[in-house]
């Protein structure tokens, strides 16, 4: 933080590559640039796929370990998916966050090349999915996992095909049915289970507040989905990010675990964290159209003084909270640092 060393590469960039999505789910965290502010996002609304690949190329030259194709927007919108993820593939590990509403056949011939899919359903009933996405695409959506599945289970690739994790946001209106969609998810034949909280407080959120969970049927919840844990099939409960009540809380006073991970938007430029996308306040610099300009900003004075001007308390849930308060004992702990 001083800049006496070089910042080394991220260990991960997360990739978001169209701004548009076809659902509308009402606890999205990216409402703010993709419906309600769109022309936050600029003119740039998707990233050209020629673009992506020589992108993909100086990640890879450069060190990051790990790519995830996310939103911000549903990727699997974008026609050049399937190529990207590929090409990728080849490089480094690959992940891939969707909605499994619209998967065309190349896209889910691609996925299992990924090291994993992230599967984001949110319901175990029909008429739950419709109210918390905002769209009555569920029983699309579980066609879509099974096709994923059989073709999955159909192709050996490289001896490793991708994990597929059925992804639970929990919120008031699908609070009861967390443990029915883990068995669903179970009979689907996907590999983790995978629950959270939904960050409804961040302020750019329409009607943002502190939702009203039932923590103790959410915690038994809990416990009957890790007993369906097999060697095959793992359950991943988060609460860490969260406090007693699964409310905002930072353990933390620095943002030091930022550098981390790089997000790059579809507006061709990189932000300082998964969790501020798309605000002016923490754009990094430019990658578009020439990824190498990364290294003119990367651990540059105006990255290092962005962190450490962080006002923690400006943030909502951070997604690397755990990472921060470890980064912190790192930092403290002298005596080991050296000596692990
Ligand atoms: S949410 Fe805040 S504290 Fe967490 S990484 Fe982002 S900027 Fe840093």
């Amino acid at each position: 933080m001083d800049g006496s060393e070089p910042l080394g590469p991220p260990v991960e960039v997360n990739l978001d590559i169209f701004a548009e999505c076809n659902l509308n789910c009402y606890f999205c965290i990216g409402q703010r640039y993709l419906v309600d502010h769109r022309e936050e996002v600029g003119p740039m609304r998707q990233l050209p796929t020629e673009y992506m690949l020589r992108l993909v190329d100086f990640l890879a030259d450069w060190g990051v370990r790990g790519l995830c194709i996310s939103g911000g927007g549903e990727p699997t919108l974008h026609k050049g998916l399937a190529k990207v993820i590929r090409y990728a593939a080849s490089k480094m590990d690959v992940s891939v966050v969707t909605n499994a509403v619209k998967w065309e056949e190349p896209v889910v011939e691609a996925l299992p090349y990924c090291r994993w899919v992230a599967l984001s359903v949110d319901a175990a009933t029909r008429g739950t999915y419709a109210v918390v996405k905002g769209r009555d695409k569920f029983p699309q959506v579980l066609h879509n996992l099974v096709r994923l599945h059989l073709w999955r289970a159909g192709h050996s690739i490289n001896n490793r095909a991708a994990d597929l994790c059925f992804k639970f946001l929990i919120l008031p209106e699908n609070q009861y049915e967390i443990y029915d969609a883990c068995k669903m998810a179970k009979s689907l034949g996907v590999q983790d289970f995978h629950a959270r909280p939904a960050d409804f407080e961040r302020p750019d959120i329409k009607g943002h507040r502190k939702l009203e969970l039932d923590r103790d049927a959410i915690l038994q919840q809990f416990e009957r989905c890790h007993e369906e844990e097999t060697e095959d099939f793992h359950v991943y409960t988060i609460s860490h990010k969260f406090n007693a009540d699964f409310h905002v809380e930072h353990q933390f006073q620095q943002c030091l675990a930022s550098p981390l991970v790089l997000p790059l938007l579809q507006d061709g430029n990189g932000y300082l964290c998964v969790d501020r996308k798309m605000e002016a306040d923490f754009r990094l610099g430019s990658a578009y159209p020439n990824p190498e300009s990364i290294l003119e900003w990367w651990g540059s004075d105006s990255h290092r003084d962005l962190i450490k001007s962080v006002d923690i308390g400006s943030c909502s849930r951070c997604t690397w909270s755990a990472y921060q308060s470890q980064a912190v004992a790192i930092r403290n702990d002298s005596m080991s640092l050296s000596f692990p």
